[in-house]
């Protein structure tokens, strides 16, 4: 998988991104295809997932892909759906802890 790499800073871009454990695998495994049926899906994240959660720099990717606008595809052992929730989740407590 290639990551965007998004930082222009080469330093904090290296820091995590060369030792992601998906370097060797191929895109298609960690990203939905047009028209992808619901199982194939399922079966494709359950895989990703499973490289992510060997991945020693997954806690930085997660952070990554939830830093900003939503980005597509398995990030930090997430599927999209998967962050939006957390997303969700975050904006709710901030709401309720708001004075
Ligand atoms: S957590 Fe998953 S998507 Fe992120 S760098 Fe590691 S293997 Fe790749």
């Amino acid at each position: 998988m290639k990551l965007l790499l998004l930082d222009d800073d080469p330093v904090r871009r290296l820091q995590w991104q060369e030792r992601a454990a998906c370097q060797d695998y191929d895109d298609e495994l960690f990203f939905e295809r047009d028209n992808e049926l619901r199982v194939v899906r399922a079966r494709r994240e359950q895989a990703a997932k499973q490289i992510c959660a060997a991945c020693p720099v997954r806690v930085e990717c997660l952070r990554f892909a939830e830093s900003g606008p939503e980005v597509f595809g398995v990030w930090g052992g997430t599927t999209q759906r998967e962050r939006a929730i957390r997303r969700r989740r975050r904006r709710r407590a901030a709401a309720v802890t708001r004075p």
